[in-house]
């Protein structure tokens, strides 16, 4: 109930703001310009400041949720220093080997959200990552708009895709993270009724940005990073479309972001682990497993 309640609050703060600004901004195209240019422009700047406080929004509740949204992952509650690194929108020929090739150097376990389609382009590197031990899970099949999408796409999106990991790995994922965190209320009942838990990110490396070096990623994650965190890379993809951006940077950043993390006394977990670790009641039942 109180969710609920905080839910309702918070939308009506919000429409309230927007109606507000968008009336008070007309009201100033009405009164205080005297050209026909300078309330053209009031009136630009309304809808903009509208659009904009929209998308900010939206912005906020892919981020960050109104309230409490328990079958959501960002991150996990501990105190201990385990962390995630999640790659998505993989594999591609490129650059999955190579993260791959760091990771085994460093003997660390990710996990991978999968664009179905890249599965079915490239099944020998998704088997890689399968038999490298790290998780899989689904990123829908062609990388789509989720909150655009009609249901029965969606959904299709999302089943032909565990058919191809499932083809690679003989197991259904058990995670899914829509396309660039933008999700809904119906991704989040087809992801439950496929069993798989909708895990979105706590840390980006803002990989996806032409504009950040990988120093600038390096100290932003290590200054950044707390227990429990579930950090996101890009090992494909681009900024339209499925695929085609270069993530050399990521590539390049990998190995110092791992050295980093374990200086801080930070452990690597894959996803399955790190999300069991709230029931674990001691931490040695971890200790006792293989080196993160
Ligand atoms: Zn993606």
């Amino acid at each position: 109930m109180l969710f609920i309640r905080k839910t309702l609050a918070v939308s009506l703060i919000l429409a309230v703001l927007i109606v507000l600004g968008v009336l008070g901004a007309l009201l100033l195209g009405r009164l205080m310009p005297e050209t026909r240019l300078q309330q053209l422009i009031m009136s630009v700047s309304a809808v903009v400041f509208s659009l904009a406080l929209i998308l900010a929004v939206f912005s906020f509740y892919v981020n960050h949720g109104f309230g409490y949204q328990g079958d959501i992952v960002r991150r996990v509650k501990t105190d201990e220093k385990l962390v995630a690194i999640t790659f998505d929108d993989g594999p591609t020929q490129e650059y999955t080997p190579k993260i791959l090739d760091v990771l085994k150097a460093y003997d660390v376990q990710a996990s991978f959200f999968l664009v179905g389609s890249h599965v079915k382009k490239y099944p020998e590197i998704a088997k890689r990552v399968h038999s490298e031990g790290h998780d899989i899970g689904n990123h829908t099949y062609t990388h789509i708009n989720v909150p655009t999408s009609p249901a029965a796409a969606m959904s299709s999106q999302l089943l032909t895709t565990n058919i191809e990991i499932m083809k690679i790995t003989g197991e259904s994922p058990i995670y899914a993270r829509p396309p660039r965190g933008m999700y809904d209320a119906r991704f989040r009942r087809l992801a439950e009724l496929m069993g798989m838990q909708v895990v979105l990110w706590s840390l980006s490396s803002q990989d996806w940005r032409e504009s950040v070096t990988p120093a600038r990623m390096h100290s932003q994650i290590l200054k950044r990073v707390q227990p429990g965190d579930i950090i996101l890379l890009h090992d494909g993809g681009n900024l339209l479309k499925a695929e085609g951006a270069s993530r050399q940077r990521t590539v390049d950043v990998l190995p110092g972001l791992i050295e980093g993390l374990r200086e801080k006394g930070y452990r690597i977990a894959p996803l399955s682990r790190l999300l069991r670790y709230p029931h674990v009641d001691h931490i040695d039942d971890l200790e006792e497993q293989k080196p993160y």
